[in-house]
This record gives structure tokens, sequence and C-alpha cells, in this order.
């Protein structure tokens, strides 16, 4: 078993202890269809003004998803959204997403201008895995190679070997394995633990969790699967261990988003965030997409496969940062040319693994 230590600061109770970001989803106000229209037209106009590019992460909200489809960006898992703002000539890069997806696009591209709808929009994976506890953690492990999962702060990245997303977490790992090296993971421990299993590498692992996959039960999905026999059940490896052993498809969200184009099922019952069914139902209109259960009785999040802070990015503050440049992202120099040497090598053994 991968050994864990230390106990994270933060991350299962961080939205519940984080009053902000309660306070901003709240005071989100719907806009009439006639105002949504005419901010919609003015977000394109400022993005062309700017020579500016939207790159929006699939947990988004449909309407951000569409305008991003619109104006010519990405949307994308972390991985793309990393290598088309680095292949995109914009040079201004509009991230919607959560912080450490700004910080990569900065990391990646210090020459242009990143801002992001909101930066209070945060991952538990990044906050509960704070950099120096991580580098009193890495310390007691000189000999492993490390390995950080993207959801990670450039502090982390830093200290980093390597950084994978899940694409292709699984992948890297094995070939290091193959390469006789023992891996230091950080910070989820159930994709950690999946690849392990998977890939059987001696691996430590970082005890952190994302707050909105592993709210999924399996309880729950036996019975969730048992109304819908047809169903095929697709997981993202973040979530519980019995729950990925329930997936017909365990992958990245780009992985899944093709399970649903290419399986011949009429159902799908999806354990991610739900935001993920915008471009699902563009891949395979007429399927029927189902949440797989979170919550039950005593759960801290009921029903909600969404991210509250992916939830933050609207189309109110994607026009203010258009009109005041505000929310830049700016990293240290040191840290981000430290974390771009392991962000590179992600890029590229992602791009040797596509081909
Ligand atoms: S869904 Fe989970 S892993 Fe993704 S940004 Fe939100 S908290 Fe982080």
């Amino acid at each position: 078993m991968p050994v864990l230590s230390p106990q994270p600061s933060l991350y299962n109770d961080l939205y519940q202890s984080s009053p902000r970001t309660a306070e901003i989803l709240k005071a989100k106000t719907a806009l009439s269809q006639e105002a949504e229209q005419a901010l919609i037209a003015h977000i394109k106009q400022l993005l062309t003004a700017q020579n500016a590019v939207l790159v929006s992460h699939y947990y988004t909200s449909a309407e951000i998803q569409q305008l991003t489809e619109e104006t010519g960006g990405c949307i994308s898992d972390s991985l793309d959204m990393a290598r088309f703002g680095n292949e995109h000539p914009a040079t201004t890069l509009v991230v919607a997403g959560v912080r450490f997806m700004g910080e990569t696009a900065k990391i990646l591209n210090p020459e242009k201008r990143v801002l992001m709808p909101t930066l209070e929009a945060t991952c538990s994976l990044d906050e509960g895995c704070q950099a120096e506890e991580f580098a009193q953690f890495r310390a007691q492990y000189p000999e492993h190679t490390v390995v950080v999962y993207a959801n990670t702060s450039a502090e982390v990245k830093a200290q980093a070997d390597w950084v994978v997303t899940s694409g292709i977490a699984l992948k890297l790992v094995s070939h290091l394995d193959d390469l006789g090296e023992k891996i230091l993971w950080a910070p989820d421990k159930h994709l950690g633990g999946y690849v392990q299993k998977v890939s059987g590498a001696e691996m430590v692992i970082w005890p952190g969790a994302c707050i909105v996959h592993d709210e999924f039960k399996a309880r729950a999905l036996h019975r969730l699967k048992a109304l819908h026999p047809e169903a095929a059940i697709l997981v993202h490896p973040e979530s519980p261990q019995e729950v990925v052993a329930m997936a017909d498809v365990v992958g990245s969200t780009t992985q899944l988003i093709d399970a649903v184009k290419r399986l011949p099922n009429p159902t799908f019952i999806v354990a991610t965030d739900n935001g993920i069914f915008y471009k699902m139902q563009q891949a395979a209109p007429g399927k029927k997409l189902i949440d797989a259960p979170t919550g039950g009785a005593g759960a801290t999040c009921r029903s909600c496969a969404h991210c509250p802070w992916m939830a933050m990015n609207d189309l109110q503050n994607l026009a203010h940062i258009l009109e005041t440049g505000a929310n830049e992202i700016v990293i240290d120099e040191a840290v981000r040319q430290a974390a771009h040497r392991s962000v590179q090598r992600m890029v590229e053994f992602g791009r040797s693994v596509r081909k």
C-alpha cells in the first residue's frame, strides 16, 4: 500500500469552510435573454479588439463553452488547454476554469497576458497540497521521481520532475516504472491509487481528493445501474476506488467524451462534473446522460456533481476582466522557470503518446 503522510491541511471541508465562494455564487444574478445576448456580443467585440482568445475547461457553464466555440477558442481538459494556449497566436489568453489552469497557461506563455474571470476559483487538490508541506513530504523520498497532477500550484509544480493530467498519468507512470523508477505522486489519492493498481509501479501517494469526485457513491450507483441496465458507466479516476471498479470506461474528460461517441449504449451514467454534458451531448446527440449519484444521508455534498469553483466563471466576470484587465495571472519568474521544465515535459510526453 502507498505511504500516506502527512495529512494535508485542507481539502474535504474546503468548500464548506469557504464563505467567500458561497457568497460569490449566491450573489450571481440571472440575466434576461436580451441582456445575455447583448453581453455576449460585447464580449465578442472585446476579445477581437484585444487579440484575446478564450480557453475554457469542460466543467465551465454551457454559456461559456458556447461562447468559446463561437469565438474560435478551445474547450478541453487541462492538457489540451495548455497546448492550445501555447500554440495560438493571440497575445491574451482568457482562461475560464480554476486558478491552476491560468497559472499553467502563464508558465508556458510568459510573454502573453493571461486573464481569468475570477482568481478565487480554486481546486481542493491544489489547496490541499501546499508547497511547504509538499517540500517536507518530498524530502522524505529523495530517491523517488516526483510526479504531480496538473491540479497543483506553480510552487508545487516547481518542485516536480513531471506534471501530468489524468489523460496521460497511467502512460507516464508505466513508462517510468519500465525505467525502474520509484514514484512520488501528488496530490489526488484516488487517481494515484488507480494508476498504481493498473501499472503496478512502486508509489508513495499524497492523500488529497477532489471534493466533487470524492462524493460519488458506489452503493447508490449500483441502484441506479439496476434502474438503467442498458447504460454504460463512465468514471473519472479522481473518483473513489469502489466507483472506479464499476466503470465500463475509466478515463480523462476527453476520453469519457470519446466513449459516449464510440460506445453503442443509448444511455450513460457519468461520474464526473456534469459541465461535461455540454460536449457529450454535442458529440452524441440523442444519447441519454445521467449524473452518477453523489451524497446520500450524511454526505457533505448532495447531488452536486458540479465544481463550485468552476461555477464561479460567468459572462459578467468575463466581460469585466476584458474591460478592466483585472485578474491577470502573475507568477514569480524563478518559480515559473522551475515549473516550466516539468510542465513542458508534460506537453511533450502528451504529444508523443498521441502520435
Ligand atoms: S472538479 Fe475537483 S479537481 Fe476539478 S477543479 Fe473542481 S475541485 Fe478541482
